[in-house]
């Protein structure tokens, strides 16, 4: 029997149906492989052995009688910002300490209900602020990705990062993230997996822990694009909880994928050109309408005149809902409490303790930009220019079906070599925030290797819940681009 972690969602619900192995089987090779290797990748910071055992043995019993939903058996895992009830959920901040929720985010309710297995939870920056997976209070992740010939450890992206890590190493069949301004996306493209981040509202942000609440949408990290459909398929869902998600009925997304590109237009943003993108970026997004070309799209120029205000907006906008958000982390009620001679006193020694410099640095720009006298310069400011973001974006859809662009400017890049510089971190997020603005949906597609031997992703940029077309589409590149290698095995003990 083929090693069971290397199968894919689709291959091993297959297996599981035929009874070739069982969910404890399965379970059981992820643990042993998570037990073997997790430690220098640092992806999982809270493994759930018993747990998920018991949930395997549940999915075999269900399976015994022909029952099952849609990933009976399959085994899975959580970015640290998904609420489980009675496991630690941290976001990987401090100040939560070893808060235990008593609720079940929506998303990974609805994996359980259709029989998913959890593994355990997964590393992300503190509080998904940033984009290397650095912020992180249980310390960085590492990316299973190396340069050709070099052991230098690289970032594996953020702010899913423990996510996307953990599928690239086979620890897990495929991971749930939430991406802000590109937390799915961006770490996707760097570590050679498929990442989905849907429309704002097609996925419930119930028991998510809030970092920026216009702009946070969870969505699939797998290692192919049908995998994400079938993913897709069970996150998403209408949520009265969450008076943000929409009633919309969730389509069989992966019925779509095969149909190919046929007859569609392809969007190509000018202003997506930018200044010092590295020539193998330039020449993988060129590969990529070559590929549509031939498979008989049609390829058409369009312009995004306000792109080069997303980033700015971005830092505005986002820091001001994250500060207001992270009010709540007082000492009082959750997690962590550091005492003092008043309740002031032990607010603020809570949440000088508490909170990592990355997430100080938010609330700070984030309380600036709300307060009186700067309120219209700033928040207001960049709330119109989101509005004509957006619009850009409307103008662009009159005329093309999907939009492609790379997912980031580089490859993979040192552990360490930007922490030092937030307006370096921030530049991996230009081609994936203009989405979160928006509201849109985005895909992240690996498409080809760096000339180090690094993973390089494709994004498509669809219509409003139109996540149908961005599977589709990102299923052609796919093929064209034929699979990627797993990356060299250097993590595993044995
Ligand atoms: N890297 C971006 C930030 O730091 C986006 C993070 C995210 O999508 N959660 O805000």
């Amino acid at each position: 029997m083929a090693d069971l972690t290397d199968l894919t969602i689709a291959g091993a619900r297959e297996g599981l149906r035929e009874k070739r192995f069982s969910a404890r089987e399965l379970a059981q090779a992820h643990l042993d492989a998570i037990a073997a290797g997790n430690e220098p990748l640092n992806a999982y910071i809270l493994p759930t052995p018993d747990r998920a055992l018991e949930m395997a043995d549940a999915a075999d019993a269900r399976l015994a009688k022909g029952e099952g939903g849609a990933l009976e058996g399959i085994p899975v895992g959580v970015k640290d910002l998904f609420c489980t009830k009675g496991v630690r959920t941290t976001a990987c901040s401090r100040i939560l300490d070893d808060f235990a929720p008593t609720y079940e985010s929506t998303v990974t309710e609805n994996l359980w209900s259709a029989g998913a297995v959890m593994l355990g939870k997964l590393n992300n920056d503190e509080f998904a602020m940033g984009s290397s997976n650095e912020t992180s209070c249980f310390g960085a992740c590492v990316n299973p990705w190396r340069r050709a010939g070099d052991e230098t450890p690289l970032v594996p992206g953020g702010s899913s990062g423990g996510s996307v890590a953990a599928v690239a190493a086979r620890l897990c069949l495929g991971a749930v993230g939430a991406d802000t301004g590109g937390s799915i996306r961006q770490p996707a493209a760097f570590t050679g997996t498929v990442g989905l981040k849907p429309t704002y509202g097609r996925c419930s942000r119930w028991g998510i822990v809030a970092f920026a609440s216009s702009l946070d949408q969870a969505g699939p990290i797998t290692r192919d694009v049908r995998d994400a459909a079938i993913l897709l398929g069970v996150m998403a869902s209408h949520d009265p909880k969450d008076t943000t998600s929409v009633d919309a009925p969730v389509p069989d997304y992966e019925a779509v994928l095969g149909r190919g590109v046929e007859g569609m237009t392809v969007g190509i943003p000018e202003e997506y050109r930018v200044e010092g993108m590295p020539e193998e970026t330039e020449a993988l997004w060129q590969q990529g309408i070559a590929w549509l070309e031939a498979a008989g799209a049609e390829i058409r120029e369009v312009s995004l005149p306000h792109t080069k205000y997303a980033l700015p907006a971005y830092y505005i906008v986002a820091p001001a809902e994250a500060s207001s958000n992270l009010a709540r982390y007082d000492g009082v009620r959750y997690g962590l409490r550091v005492p003092g001679e008043d309740i002031v006193d032990m607010y603020e020694n809570t949440r000088a303790e508490g909170f990592g410099p990355e997430v100080k640095r938010r609330v700070l720009i984030g309380t600036y930009v709300l307060s009186a006298g700067y309120y219209d310069a700033y928040y207001l400011k960049a709330q119109k220019v989101r509005t004509l973001i957006k619009r850009d974006f409307e103008q662009a859809f009159e005329d093309v079906d999907v939009l492609l662009t790379p997912t980031t400017p580089t490859p993979a890049f040192g552990i360490g070599e930007k922490s030092g510089d937030p307006i370096e971190m921030y530049l991996n997020d230009i081609f994936t925030v203009t989405v979160n603005m928006s509201g849109l949906p985005g895909i992240s597609v690996p498409a080809g290797l760096s000339k180090e031997g690094l993973p390089l992703g494709l994004q498509l940029i669809g219509k409003a819940f139109d996540e149908e077309t961005l599977v589709r589409v990102a299923h052609m590149i796919e093929e064209a681009a034929g699979a990627l290698p797993a990356p060299e095995n250097w993590w595993s003990k044995s």
